[in-house]
């Protein structure tokens, strides 16, 4: 099996959805702390609902685990009812915020656009954009999940510097993978790595793909993550059910390749 390029860290992101209050997602980083304490090789991130991010934050201090924002919005600030900025997860303690989840663009509509601006949001307040794209099962019964990578990919970076790029993850999530228990093989998703990764190449230039992390969502367990991550272009995983036991997430960072 090839193992990741030197130089690009592997990164384990938790997304817990809409699940566990402040009080529970206090809970959970206490539970993960010691359990990833002595975990050097790789970059862990969870992200709280937003009503947690603040209590979250502050029971990670001094852990190895960072939080994300699940969504922002890429006003500053203004009449925006129900958003909010990138300024104010970044105060919150996020250092990360993942964008274009599937669930945001099936269910509230978020298009690739919207992606792209609030990504752009996002690094301005010195947060790295986790931007999520992949394809249903349709489009790759029919054959076309490299148009939908290719489309959704140029797309959600619209605008973005090859500058930006160096600050700046993709998720790689098959919609038909996510809470399923039904993961795409390394094999399928090393290939759309890899067209990832020469899509970047093509927009910001080889440089910057080389060191791009591409992550894996997508029903990621502790039985299936060494398989996914020892192939060359996958990088790390976003992990949904699975981040919401610690002992399941942290099984999960402790993956072998
Ligand atoms: C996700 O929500 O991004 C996800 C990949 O979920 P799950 O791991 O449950 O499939």
């Amino acid at each position: 099996m090839e193992s990741p390029t030197p130089g690009r860290r592997p990164v384990i992101v938790g997304n817990w959805k809409m699940h566990r209050t402040v009080r529970e997602s206090v809970e959970l980083v206490d539970r993960l702390k010691p359990l990833v304490g002595a975990s050097g090789h790789c970059d862990i991130v969870v992200a709280p609902p937003f009503t947690a991010l603040w209590a979250a934050a502050r029971a990670a201090e001094g852990s190895p685990i960072a939080i994300a924002a699940q969504d922002l919005y890429w006003e500053s600030q203004g009449a925006y009812t129900g958003e909010v900025s990138a300024g104010m997860v970044a105060e919150a303690g996020c250092r990360f915020a993942i964008l274009g989840h599937s669930e945001r663009r099936s269910l509230f509509g978020e298009t690739s656009r919207a992606v792209s601006r609030k990504a752009a949001a996002a690094l301005e307040a010195g947060l790295t954009p986790i931007v999520c794209l992949g394809e249903t099962l349709s489009e790759r019964e029919s054959g076309r999940t490299e148009t939908v990578i290719g489309t959704r990919f140029r797309q959600s970076l619209d605008g973005l510097t090859e500058d930006a790029l160096y600050r700046t993850m993709i998720a790689y999530e098959p919609v038909w993978a996510i809470g399923t228990g039904r993961a795409a093989t390394p094999e399928m998703a090393q290939d759309v790595h890899a067209l990832i990764r020469g899509l970047a190449a093509e927009v910001f230039g080889r440089q910057a793909a080389e060191q791009l992390p591409i992550l894996y969502g997508g029903s990621v367990k502790p039985e299936n993550v060494d398989g996914l991550l020892a192939r060359a272009d996958i990088d790390g995983a976003l992990v949904g059910g699975a981040s919401l036991k610690a002992e399941s997430f942290a099984a999960i960072v402790d993956f072998q390749v």
